[in-house]
């Protein structure tokens, strides 16, 4: 599967942009096979996302550093 390089999100083909998070891809898509599964927290929004996303699907804002973001023990 292909997956979305700013939130993560599987994406089936390739597409210009991308629709979880509305991100116009210009970077190439991660390849990988399985569904990612750990969750954090946007800093913005506070709706989970993807550990590993840069971008949040809900509020399509960036998020800059790991650190920033709660994580989801739950
Ligand atoms: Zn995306
Ligand atoms: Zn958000």
């Amino acid at each position: 599967m292909k997956k979305c390089p700013y939130c993560f999100e599987e994406v089936r083909e390739p597409v210009a942009k991308c629709p979880h998070c509305a991100q116009f891809v210009i970077d190439d898509f991660i390849e990988s096979d399985y569904r990612s599964i750990d969750k954090k927290r946007c800093i913005f929004c506070g709706k989970n996302i993807l550990a590993e996303a840069k971008v949040c699907k809900h509020c399509r804002k960036w998020i800059n550093t790991v650190d920033d973001a709660i994580k989801d023990m739950e």
